[in-house]
């Protein structure tokens, strides 16, 4: 990993230079963070996993029209991306009232909400990245009316086809977080889907025993968080070369050595 110029370094993921001008490579690690990084931890082979069940959507939802930043899958833990400028807003869709939202509000964790909700959060580390208004969002000229339009219907869009695409496998999509970038062209520049769509930020529920299969197993001390990460890529049919579990394990020992 050496051979390349690291950009920066987050919680879950590695950015290093990309071998062409505007490219990116997303390392993706094995660190699983929770309550704004007050907790941390190791995932066994989750960087394995993550960046292969994030390259399984963004690939499908490129087909359905969704463009993002994803050019392709290098090796076992990084994925060649485009440069893009982050939008600072994370962008919540909820289904089912989880996290945040039940302690916010009351509302009993699981309730099915009315209709899919979005929310939006102020991407700041050191804020806790706190809930916003799109007022908030206009007024402070994190991004335009316009791009707020390409996002919130991307948002819906991605929500209908994950939706389904996991209840095709058993799974309820709770919720989830996505970030957009802007993809620049000269003076121009258009909204794309961005970072990565995984178990980490994804709240995943078995349709029958409401077992939890995300990052909820690491914050609440649930146990078996491997394992669910690696249910959740064994019924999206990935891992097609072999077990799941020996497949991330092997690299993350690989990575133990340093090789
Ligand atoms: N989420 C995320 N990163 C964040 C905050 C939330 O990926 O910094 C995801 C989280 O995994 C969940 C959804 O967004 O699937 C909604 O999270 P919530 O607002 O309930 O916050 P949490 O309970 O995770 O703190």
């Amino acid at each position: 990993m050496s051979r390349r110029r690291q950009i920066y370094e987050g919680k879950a993921k590695i950015l290093y230079e990309g071998p062409e001008p505007g490219t990116i490579i997303q390392y993706f690690k094995d660190d699983a963070t929770a309550f704004n990084a007050e907790k941390k931890g190791t995932i066994n082979g989750k960087g394995v996993i993550n960046n292969r069940v994030s390259e399984h959507i963004f690939t499908l939802l490129q087909q359905i029209g969704i463009p993002s930043h994803f050019i392709r899958r290098l090796n076992m833990r990084e994925q060649l991306v485009k440069q893009v400028e982050i939008v600072p807003i994370e962008v919540i869709v909820r289904n089912y009232a989880a996290g945040s939202l039940t302690k916010r509000l009351g509302i009993e964790e699981g309730t099915q909400l009315p209709h899919t909700l979005i929310e939006y959060c102020y991407k700041d580390d050191a804020l806790g990245d706190p809930l916003i208004a799109e007022e908030h969002i206009a007024c402070f000229g994190w991004a335009s009316q316009e791009e707020m339009q390409d996002i919130s219907a991307m948002a819906i869009r991605i929500n209908d086809f994950m939706a389904g695409m996991f209840g095709g496998i058993g799974i309820k999509l709770v919720d989830f977080k996505l970030e957009f970038g802007r993809l620049f062209d000269g003076d121009f520049s258009r909204i794309i889907l961005a970072d990565e769509i995984s178990p980490d930020g994804c709240r995943l529920w078995d349709i029958e025993t409401n077992e939890k299969l995300d990052k909820d197993r690491f914050r609440r001390d649930l146990g078996g968080e491997a394992e669910a990460y690696q249910e959740v890529a064994r019924r999206l049919g990935l891992f097609p070369e072999g077990n799941v579990s020996e497949v991330a394990d092997l690299d993350s020992e690989r990575k133990k050595r340093g090789k």
